[in-house]
């Protein structure tokens, strides 16, 4: 067997290795900073990339920056950064164990909903990153980001619930997950209270599919009869024995 294309098991591919997925995200976003495509470029400060762990199974995908965010180049680095911090740590996890980006990727001014042809302008870039990230969970955070990810849901029924990702989003095998916008948390109590349970749900999220993208690049087979009919003894292929390996570089799940 191709050792080169063994399973990971992060439900990878081996072959791309860590160091090229954080040269091609790099190379993301030097074009991003750089970027002129959509009239939020005239406002900017700075462009917002995104940023994290370039082998993470899991990306957040936000609306866009705001002040703070325009200031630094940083995604989710004012108050509702903080919420989505302290949401992470709610199960453990720190914003460098997963990677968050937004849906567009300059402020649009005095923090407006982002126009359609500002967003189609550049979803390329999202797109390009979902690619070499490859997630296995794409969290969408509020409704612009749920809009490109859950096409015709409304945000008050879908947080909380998955959908599998549409490949054409570049994300070629993800569940998506809606949650409410940290914004909206920390506007809105009820909201803020709901989020802490949707949230909670992720780790099983991404349990699920992990094992549905293991089951996909690896389908169950037939049982292979082994000395035929006479004996009657079957067993499993050995591809199907689990993978033990790489567990240590996964999130952790509780
Ligand atoms: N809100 C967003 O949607 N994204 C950010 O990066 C910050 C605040
Ligand atoms: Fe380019 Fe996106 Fe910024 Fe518009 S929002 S200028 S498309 S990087």
């Amino acid at each position: 067997m191709d050792q080169g294309r063994r399973d990971t098991g992060r439900g990878r591919i081996a072959g791309v290795t860590d160091a090229e997925r954080r040269a091609a995200l790099e190379a993301i976003a030097a074009e991003v900073r750089d970027c002129n495509r959509c009239r939020l470029h005239q406002t900017r400060t700075r462009a917002v990339p995104g940023e994290g762990d370039a082998s993470t199974e899991v990306v957040f995908v936000g609306e866009g920056p705001g002040q703070n965010e325009d200031r630094e180049g940083r995604p989710f680095v004012g108050r509702a950064g903080a919420l989505l911090v302290s949401l992470l740590g709610h199960i453990g996890w720190g914003r460098q164990d997963v990677f968050i980006t937004n849906i567009v990727k300059c402020r649009p001014p005095g923090n407006r909903d982002p126009e359609p042809d500002e967003i189609a302008a550049c979803a390329p870039y999202l797109q390009r990153q979902l690619e070499v990230l490859d997630p296995a969970v794409v969290v969408t955070l509020g409704r612009h980001s749920m809009g490109r990810f859950m096409p015709g849901a409304r945000i008050s029924q879908a947080h909380g619930t998955t959908r599998l990702a549409d490949p054409a989003t570049g994300a070629r095998d993800a569940t998506v997950f809606a949650m409410y916008h940290p914004a909206a948390g920390l506007r809105t109590p009820a909201i803020e209270r709901e989020s802490y349970e949707d949230v909670a749900h992720i780790p099983g999220v991404l349990v699920a599919a992990r094992e549905r993208r293991a089951q996909q690049r690896n389908p169950p087979r037939e049982p292979v009869a082994v000395g035929a009919a006479a004996t009657g003894v079957t067993a499993l292929a050995p591809e199907l024995e689990p993978e033990s390996s790489d567990a240590t570089d996964q999130l952790s799940l509780f």
